[in-house]
């Protein structure tokens, strides 16, 4: 089916709209299923560390071509593989880099950071990887597939996802569709990344040493990092999780002689960041220092430097590259099925193809995205900003900063979107697209990889007007996929 203007459009996974009355009572019975079952997050504009609202959500789940979802789960373990290896490839790193790190000082100070280790050492060879790589359907090819970015550093949502996965179980349930859960994957995203971090704490062997979460000052996203620190406890009760800012681990954060990281009385095993990847993270140098403390010390981290200059946007467009991922995966159908997922990727560095790519975006900015090498959503560049940026530092080698990307063009469908406060205006379907992303959980060093799994997903869904999603940011809102 075609939409308005064109995109196509899925089919819900039941006929809308909902009889208002009906309507009415779900919508309240949800809100508050999601509130009890930790879909929730503090108010962003009037933050109460005592109260909490129910994270944005989709009323349905939002139908999801069942072919596309178990390609994308079945290469997850390639994926991993190859970011793990690509994390391991110095050369690869230094020669995707370099041009971004003349002009980006924050993407320049974690590189300077990871030759420091190169030089002088870490006590630690193992990474550990708890990673998400995010796709959106592409309407114009049949929806086949095709990644926006992969995350190696704080991979979020995988407990709201997992509750949201278990809310729409109950949604249809309520709504008398009892034959339709069968559609629902289940989804163990949470178990299974908190799986991944015990792993690696029992792999690290000190009984009594704990897992450090490294976390923003303030933290609006709590239900999702606690539900992490309960799950860890729940599934081992022996292991403790505390909490620390970069700047706190400052302070308090030292090495022993062995390279033991101790922070107050506690070892530390497992060094999990779920701050550290913009530069608001560091306000001044010691957060810098911490980082950096923590890299040297025997703690197993997620991720390490290298990992997490694996996840950059400049990597990925790197690895699109005719030949790039043949270096990583000798085996051609494993390479092949990476490569189906790539779209359009093109470098902006002063040459003639970055010429080239800078002439295109100008010329048709409406079909591609502008990025730059930063994280937590919000920082892209859209249609005709792309000719406000890119046109000021057209001719210069700032444009190294940044990547340019095809535009994705997800199919569209109808939903009820539920954001706190919104009254009865959430009572009429929108137009939405939904973006799947992918848990995998990696383990191991330079030469071996130790543990290597797909864990779980997520589904988040944005109106089909904005340009980004973010659930944190507050753009988006968390859906599970209705597979058809
Ligand atoms: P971040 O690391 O900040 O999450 P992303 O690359 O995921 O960066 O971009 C943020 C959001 O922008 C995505 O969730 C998606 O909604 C949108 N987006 C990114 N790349 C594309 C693309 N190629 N086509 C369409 N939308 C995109
Ligand atoms: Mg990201
Ligand atoms: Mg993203």
């Amino acid at each position: 089916m075609l939409s308005k203007m064109g995109t196509p459009r899925l089919d819900t996974c039941i006929p809308l709209p909902i009889e208002q009355e009906e309507l009415e009572t779900l919508v309240s019975k949800a809100k508050d299923w999601a509130l009890m079952h930790g879909a929730g997050m503090r108010p962003m504009d009037a933050y109460d560390p005592d109260g909490m609202r129910f994270a944005p959500f989709v009323l349905l789940p939002s139908t999801f071509p069942k072919s596309e979802f178990d390609r994308a789960v079945q290469l997850q373990i390639v994926i991993n593989e190859l970011f793990h290896k690509v994390a391991h490839n110095h050369e690869f790193l230094v020669e995707s880099l370099k041009s971004t790190l003349e002009v980006d000082p924050f993407t320049a100070k974690l590189f300077s950071l990871y030759e420091t280790i190169r030089r002088e050492g870490t006590a630690q060879a193992l990474s550990l990887g708890l990673f998400r790589s995010d796709y959106f359907p592409h309407s114009s090819e049949s929806n086949i597939l095709k990644q926006v970015e992969m995350n190696t550093i704080a991979s979020s949502l995988a407990q709201i996802a997992t509750s949201t996965s278990l809310l729409h179980r109950y949604v249809l349930s309520e709504l008398g569709y009892q034959d339709k859960l069968k559609h629902l994957p289940e989804n163990n995203a949470l178990q299974g990344l908190c799986n991944g971090m015990l792993q690696a704490w029992e792999i690290y062997g000190q009984p009594k040493a704990v897992i450090l979460f490294v976390v923003e000052p303030v933290t609006y996203n709590i239900c999702d990092q606690r539900f992490h620190e309960f799950e860890v406890r729940r599934l081992n009760p022996l292991v403790t999780v505390i909490r620390r800012t970069l700047t706190q681990l400052a302070e308090q954060a030292k090495l022993e002689r062995d390279k033991r990281l101790i922070v107050e009385n506690y070892e530390v095993a497992v060094v999990y960041y779920r701050s550290g990847y913009t530069p608001d993270d560091y306000p001044s140098e010691i957060e810098w220092d911490a980082r950096l403390l923590i890299e040297k010390s025997l703690a197993i981290k997620c991720p390490t430097i290298q990992y997490h200059l694996a996840g950059t946007k400049k990597v990925q467009q790197a690895l699109a590259l005719p030949g790039a991922l043949e270096k990583f995966l000798p085996d051609a159908r494993k390479a092949g099925h990476v490569q189906k997922i790539f779209t359009g990727l093109y470098s902006l560095d002063m040459d003639e193809f970055g010429d080239k790519a800078v002439k295109m975006a100008l010329s048709e900015p409406d079909r591609f995205v502008l990025k730059p090498q930063r994280e937590g959503g919000g920082n892209n560049v859209y249609g005709k900003d792309i000719i406000d940026v890119l046109g000021k530092i057209q001719n210069s080698k700032e444009r190294s900063a940044y990547i340019l990307m095809d535009r994705i063009v997800p199919p569209l469908q109808l939903n009820y979107m539920l954001r706190p406060g919104r009254g009865k205006a959430m009572y009429e379907p929108v137009d939405v697209v939904s973006e799947l992303g992918i848990y995998g959980v990696v383990i191991g060093d330079e030469k071996t990889i130790i543990e290597n799994k797909q864990v779980g997903h997520m589904l988040r869904t944005k109106l089909a007007s904005a340009n980004e999603g973010g659930v944190a940011a507050g753009w988006g809102a968390l859906d599970s996929p209705y597979l058809f």
